[in-house]
Order: C-alpha cells, then structure tokens, then sequence
C-alpha cells in the first residue's frame, strides 16, 4: 500500500518553486495525471498511479512530500486529514487503570485521543463515514464497546486539552467563574492553586494554567478521562501532585495520558501504548503492552509482539564518566551573590565551573533558576557583581524571534563554530532549512534555539528548559548532544529542566534551588549527582530505582516494598552505572 503525503506547510505552490514535484514525475512525463494541481494550487498526487520512484520527493525543494510504502496487512487508515494528508492506523484501548500513549511529536497522539473523546468522527480515509461504519469496522475488538457507549450518548468524557493558552483564548473571566461555567466542583488546594480562585484567567503564567486546565478536567464526573501532556510548564513537585491526582482518579475511572516526561508516564500509567510511524505522514497505534515494557520497547524501537522495528537504532543512554573517576578540571569560579526585585529575592552560593561538565538545575517554579542563569550570563546585575569576562552562550527560557528570513539564513548569518555545528547539530535542524523562523512552532524554535547555543563559541553554555515542547526522542537524543559537545569543546554546560530523565541523563553535577516560590530562593552550590538527587528527592517524598535493561531511572509506588526500604536507607536515588 503507498502513501504519499504533502506537507501543506511546507509547500509554496509555486511561489518559489517550479512545481518540479509535477515536471519531474515519470507518470506525469507519459501523459498520466499522477501529479496534478488543486483549485488551490497544491499537488495531488494520486496514491493508485505513483509508482513510488520518489522522485518527486527529492525534487521538492522544501522537502514537503513524502511517498512511503506499507505492507498490506496495516489496512485501510482509521483516519486522514484530507486529501494527501496525515493518516492513522488503529486505536488505543481505554482500560481501568491508566492507558499512557507515547510517540514522536505529530504522529497522530493528539488525533487518536480527539477519536475516542469523540471530537473527530473518523473519516476511514474517505471523503467522509458515520460512527456506525467505524462501530462495524471494529466489530468483534476492544474497542467496540467503547466505541458504542461513546456514539450511543452513555459515556460522559473530560479531556484536558494539550494548548492550555487556547483557554485564555476562549474564556474571560475568573478561574472560579470558569470552573461553574464548565459545571464542577474541585478543591484547587488538591493542585496547589487555590489562591487562584479569584484571579483573572488572562493574567495566570503558564503553568497555573496548566493546572486550571486540569482541575476542570478533574471537575467533571464522567466516566473516562483524557489528559493530553498535563505536565508541560510544571516543575517536579507540580508533576508530581499531578500525577497523584491522576492515579487516585484511575482507581475509579478509566484515564487516558499522553506525556513525554518517561518518568512521570512511567509513574502514571499501567499500559503503554506505543504510536509509531513517520512523523507528520502516518501514524501506527502499537498493540497495548504493560508499562515497562512498552517504554522499554519504545526506546529499543523494536516493538515484540509486532515483531516490528519502527526505529534503525535504539535510543541509548549518553554514557558518561562514573562520578567517582570523573574529574573535570576547575577553571572558574564565581562568588556568593544575591539578586533582589520587588517580591523577590535570590541567595546563590558560590561556585565552580568544571572543564567537561553538565550542571543539572532543579528547582520549583519562580525559584530564581531563570534569575540566576540571567546573573551569570551578566544579563541582570548582581550584588556583588560577577565580574568574570567568560565568553556566554545562553538560551532563554522563552525563545522568540522577529528575525525575516528561512532558518538556513539565520543559521548562516550566525556566529558559530562550523565544525561543531556540522560534526553534531546540523543533522538536529535540517528539515527546518526552508522554514521561516517566523514560523515555526514550538518544538522547532527550541532546536533552533538549544543547536544556536551549543554551536556558539562559548566556555559556559547556558540552557533554560531546554526539554519544553519536545518529544522523548528529542529530548534524549539532545542529552547526548550536549554531553558530546560539552567534553568535545572543554566547556561547562548548565541545564534547568523539570524532565527528572533528562537531568539523570545529562548531569555530571546538579544545583538545587530551595525556599519559597515567588518570594525567595536560595541557590545551592553543585554537588555530586547522588546527593544532589537524595536530597531533592526526599523533599519530594519519592524514590527511584533502575530499569535493569535500560538503566533509566523509575520511580517507585508509594508505599511499595522498594519504596519503603529505599526510605529508611535513605537511598532515593542511585547513581548509574
Ligand atoms: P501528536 O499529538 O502526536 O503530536 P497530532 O495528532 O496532533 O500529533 O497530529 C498528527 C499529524 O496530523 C500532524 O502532522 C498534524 O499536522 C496533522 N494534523 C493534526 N490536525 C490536523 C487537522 N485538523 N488538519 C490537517 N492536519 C492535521
Ligand atoms: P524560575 O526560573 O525558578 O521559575 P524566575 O527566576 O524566573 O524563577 O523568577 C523568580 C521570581 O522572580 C518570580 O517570582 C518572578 O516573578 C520574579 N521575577 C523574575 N524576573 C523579574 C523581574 N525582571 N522583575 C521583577 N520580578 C521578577
Ligand atoms: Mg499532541
């Protein structure tokens, strides 16, 4: 079975292009409609008369077509937006329990829950169908019944959204307004908000948002619940209550999460199901696999009951120098200083930079990580002042860009080191060559953001939430290269992120920030990785222990033998290796 699939986004019409995806195609050549143009000037490409030579696909100069082949035994699409367009195969199966789903950005996650919510009607991959054809095509599956309560009007969903921001869109008013409008009671203490109550929604940060957006989904009694990444702009605590709140729920309810923080999904869920495929072409669901399993075949990319391999090769741990051998040598150091505004004030601790190594922030919300990297950077003054002449590369936490142009000019008109930005971070933006960078979503802005930084000649390389919008595959592949680049260059490298994986995976060393959000944070200096992570782990009551295959931290149930045990010991965290 062929599918040939047009990036809508990616093509120009012919606004500087030929059309050489229509003048290049064999078919086309002998006189066959292979290729031929909408009323609005897009390709068609006709699945039946391609013959998959793939030219057309190297032809295009903005990369915006792709022809896969697919066995036969995959069926026909559950779904497809529009002609050429995106297409998914299968569904998840809702459980009791928790049912995590994880896969690359844009393939299809967002899609299959919007199904079984019931917000798409799936189109079988033809112009349009009714509930009953897709009721029938699952006939004798899981999924019927599912299927069947949903249509016939006795299943009550809640869905928490994955754009949190289109609510502040939607609805003026206050957070307690828009919880009686939605028609709920929640305690928003149980998330940490209720000194929300009154306020504005226009005026909340992106993270309280996040949490309204979850209470109103809490609010409501239904009798399935789905949470399209509920953690994105949360810190580790926030995660946290999150996900406790999330399997109380499952206790009673069926639930559904997509999330790409493998720690939390992995704490979350009961089954995994895998999506893979091509992103922004198709999407497959994998069959549903218990929970370890299932992630562990995701990062293996071999999935075994498919006896399928989505991914050429798995996605290893960056292997990093056992703490007790490693020894960077000290180059810098720079002094205890504070930073105080208004409401807020900052006590950091002195320090030392290390040639070679990864320095992993945790810390909660408005702790004064930002704040801190800011002073280092020499981008806000500090008492007393830093005063160190160290060449900085810095990514913000917001990135944003009025720059006019494709992503191939800027990355040409920037200053960076050529060899490092082709020996490890060229293959990381390719695809975004053509791309205005006015353009680009979020996900895309922050690999342009995180492979600038690193590319730049720096000694200290500053990253501030660098996992924010990004996928599993993204972010682990992003570990490894900012451990590469970082011993490669001889630099110091500091990270903030909440992603506990990530932080395990990068760091030699890690800084935890305390005291009390939006009022005063102290800024702890770095310590070895074991004591870092017990004693932030500890403030946060949870324990983790290694997946014996894969080496990647997970964290136990409460309550739990090892849970237990690794409390009285003492021992949350262990070192890898
Ligand atoms: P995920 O949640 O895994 O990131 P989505 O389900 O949001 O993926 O999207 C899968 C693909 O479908 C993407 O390529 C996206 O651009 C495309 N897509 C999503 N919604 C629409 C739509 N309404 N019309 C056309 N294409 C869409
Ligand atoms: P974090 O990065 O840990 O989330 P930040 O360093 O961004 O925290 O912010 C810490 C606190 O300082 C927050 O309460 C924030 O509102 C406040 N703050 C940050 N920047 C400014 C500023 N330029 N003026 C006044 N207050 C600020
Ligand atoms: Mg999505």
């Amino acid at each position: 079975m062929r599918l040939a699939v047009l990036d809508r986004k990616k093509c120009v019409r012919g606004r500087g292009c030929n059309y050489e995806c229509i003048s290049y195609c064999p078919g086309v050549r002998m006189g066959q409609e292979t290729i031929v143009k909408d009323e609005e000037g897009y390709p068609v490409i006709s699945e039946e008369l391609c013959s998959g030579c793939g030219i057309c696909t190297k032809k295009c100069p903005y990369g915006a077509i792709t022809i896969v082949n697919l066995p036969e035994e995959i069926g026909e699409p559950l779904h497809q937006y529009g002609t050429n367009g995106f297409r998914v195969f299968g569904l998840p199966v809702p459980k009791e329990g928790v049912v995590g789903i994880v896969g690359s950005n844009g393939i299809g996650k967002s899609t299959v829950m919007k199904i079984l919510s019931g917000q798409i009607i799936p189109n079988l991959g033809r112009a349009s169908s009714s509930w009953q054809e897709v009721i029938e095509r699952h006939r004798g599956q899981e999924i019927q019944s599912h299927l069947e309560a949903l249509t016939g009007g006795e299943l009550r969903v809640s869905m928490k959204p994955q754009n949190v921001d289109l609510i502040q869109q939607r609805f003026k008013g206050t957070v307690s307004e828009l919880l009686e409008r939605e028609g709920g009671e929640f305690d928003l203490g149980r998330l940490g908000i209720a000194h929300l109550a009154d306020r504005d929604i226009a005026s909340v940060s992106g993270g309280e948002l996040q949490r309204i957006a979850i209470a109103v989904a809490l609010s409501k009694d239904a009798d399935i619940y789905f949470f399209d990444e509920p953690t994105s702009y949360l810190d580790v605590s926030q995660r946290l209550k999150v996900a406790k709140l999330i399997r109380s729920l499952s206790k009673e309810k069926k639930v559904m999460v997509i999330e790409h923080d493998l720690a939390v999904l992995d704490y979350l869920s009961d089954y995994i199901h895998v999506m893979y495929g091509k992103p922004g072409a198709y999407g497959i669901v994998s069959s549903l696999k218990s929970v370890r399993v299932g992630i562990n075949e995701f990062l293996d990319g071999f999935l075994r009951t498919e006896n399928m391999r989505f991914r050429k090769e798995a996605i290893k741990l960056p292997v990093k120098p056992p703490a007790a051998e490693w020894e960077g040598k000290e180059y810098q150091e720079y002094p205890p200083f504070s930073k105080s505004y208004r409401a807020f004030s900052l006590e950091a601790d002195g320090g030392t930079l290390r040639k070679g190594e990864v320095i992993g922030i945790l810390g909660q919300n408005a702790i004064g990580k930002s704040t801190f990297m800011r002073v280092l950077a020499g981008a806000e003054e500090s008492k007393p002042p830093i005063g160190w002449s160290l060449r900085i590369s810095y990514k913000p936490q917001y990135i944003s860009s009025n720059y006019s142009g494709t992503v191939q000019m800027l990355i040409g008109e920037s200053k960076i080191n050529r060899e490092i930005f082709d020996t490890y971070l060229r293959d990381e933006v390719k695809e975004l060559y053509n791309k205005q960078v006015s353009e680009l979503s979020g996900g895309e802005m922050q690999r342009l953001g995180i492979v600038l930084a690193l590319s730049r000649d720096a000694d200290l390389c500053l990253l501030d939430e660098p996992s924010a919008f990004l996928d599993v595959e993204q972010r682990i592949r992003l570990s490894d290269i900012i451990r590469k680049v970082t011993e490669k260059q001889e630099i110091t490298t500091m990270v903030i992120d909440h992603d506990i994986t990530l932080i395990d995976y990068v760091s030699n060393r890690l800084m935890v920030f305390d005291g009390e959000p939006g009022k005063a944070g102290k800024a702890h200096a770095a310590e070895a990785m074991q004591e870092g992570m017990n004693k932030f782990l500890k403030k946060m009551g949870i324990t983790y222990r290694r997946d014996p295959e894969t080496g990647r931290p997970r964290a136990n149930k409460p309550g739990s033998q090892k849970d237990t045990e690794q409390k009285r010991s003492g021992e949350y965290y262990y070192e890898m290796g």
